[in-house]
């Protein structure tokens, strides 16, 4: 029996894209969104947009009823203690430049910074840019041969010196899950303040901030299956104090004069100028449509799929995969065929897959590739996907071997 996705139909996105001839497999990138969340986003601005916290009229009471109530549902998807712990952002990108910013104060020049080897720009690049504006040493934890962190030499490398770890929780382009807990507990040993990118792990499972125990914890709305322009920043709530303010304008002050001023706490002070309103109401309906699932049925679903794009894969000659996937995703080279080249070919015949270095280059480099083709499945996704992109693959092989 072949696989159905019994949520396919809840998804207008994907079944657009198959009238039109095209499947969708780059899920990692960014998800399709379901009925209920386009009908929240177009039901706001149908009855009546407001900006929100500011207005006392109904329009504007109701909006922001509705914004908090996300709030309400994200500390709850992610069981955070109180929803004054979730600061809404822009975008998972914009939560960890606040850190980097917010956190500036806390080091002090030869501090260090220990990141991975296999983190999305995002989780590199704040960190790598504060530690050039701070003189500190940003220290790379290595992986093993599978794509996890390397415990026995994190636990060399972390140590008094450490002030902060931020790692993945589940990679990107690698699809294995990161040793959080032995990482977190070795960062605490050492007081380090702790930053745990969530952006791929929350897609998959539920994640319980009480018992991962780091201090921040970010992930986007866009790949939940909610819209874009929304990013989550959870906080435990003695880290969420140790937070300077890094963008500074509406709404986050609470007393200005022309020289000076006092600011909010979170979470509205770290929530300057209008806030993505339609995207975190939005934002809202997606985590009610996930909630209404039954979560172990799509995990299993998630697991079917996988284990049949890693065997159709493994049965193809020259296709090597990056890493050893464990979940949603595969990363793979083909021996003498350039990736871009690939993906051009399924482009042609649409498929959607991402090809490159998927943000994360430095990756790439020690992995000795110039880019790799990824596969990333969503809840949707049923066999018949597969089906086409493995006959799509074997044609681009013939034309291109
Ligand atoms: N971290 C990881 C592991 C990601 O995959 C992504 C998105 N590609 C991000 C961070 C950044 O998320 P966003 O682009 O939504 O800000």
């Amino acid at each position: 029996m072949p696989i159905h996705s019994p949520w396919r139909a809840d998804f207008p996105g994907i079944l657009a894209l198959e009238a039109e001839g095209q499947i969708y497999l780059d899920n990692a990138a960014t998800a399709q969104k379901p009925q209920i969340m386009l009908d929240a986003l177009l039901g706001y601005y149908a009855s009546g947009a407001a900006n929100v916290h500011r207005a006392q009229h109904l329009p504007g009471e109701r909006a922001t009823r509705a914004f908090e109530a996300t709030r309400v549902k994200v500390a709850q998807w992610l069981n955070a203690e109180t929803s004054e712990q979730i600061v809404l952002t822009r975008g998972a990108t914009e939560a960890f430049n606040l850190l980097a910013y917010g956190l500036e104060d806390r080091f002090q020049p030869g501090d260090e910074v220990a990141i991975s080897a296999l983190e999305h720009h995002a989780n590199l690049l704040p960190w790598q840019q504060l530690a050039l504006r701070r003189g500190l040493e940003l220290v790379v934890l290595p992986l093993d041969a599978a794509g996890t962190i390397d415990l026995q030499q994190a636990a060399q490398l972390i140590g008094p010196r450490t002030k902060l770890l931020a790692v993945s929780q589940l990679s990107n382009v690698l699809g294995r899950w990161q040793p959080l807990e032995q990482l977190l507990r070795l960062a605490a040993a050492q007081g380090a303040i702790t930053v745990v990118d969530g952006a791929q792990g929350v897609v998959h499972g539920r994640h319980d901030m009480q018992a991962l125990a780091c201090d921040f914890y970010i992930c986007s709305s866009h790949k939940l299956y909610g819209p874009d322009g929304v990013g989550v920043l959870y906080s435990r709530a003695e880290a969420l104090r140790q937070l300077r303010h890094w963008q500074f304008g509406g709404e986050m002050v609470a007393q200005a004069d022309y020289r000076s001023a006092q600011f909010r706490p979170a979470p509205l002070g770290f929530e300057a100028g209008t806030p993505p309103v339609s995207g975190v109401i939005a934002l809202g309906a997606s985590l009610d449509y996930l909630g209404s699932l039954d979560g172990a049925a799509v995990t299993e679903h998630e697991a079917a799929l996988h284990a049949k794009l890693l065997a159709g894969l493994a049965a193809r000659d020259g296709v090597r995969l990056v890493g050893t996937p464990e979940v949603a995703l595969a990363s793979f080279v083909v021996d003498g065929v350039h990736n871009a080249d690939l993906a051009h070919l399924l482009t042609e015949q649409g498929i959607a897959v991402r090809a490159g270095h998927h943000c994360a280059m430095p990756l790439m480099q020690r992995l000795g590739l110039a880019g790799a083709i990824r596969v990333s499945l969503g809840l949707y996704n049923d066999e018949s996907d597969l089906q086409r992109l493995f006959a799509g693959l074997d044609k681009a092989l013939e034309l291109l071997r």
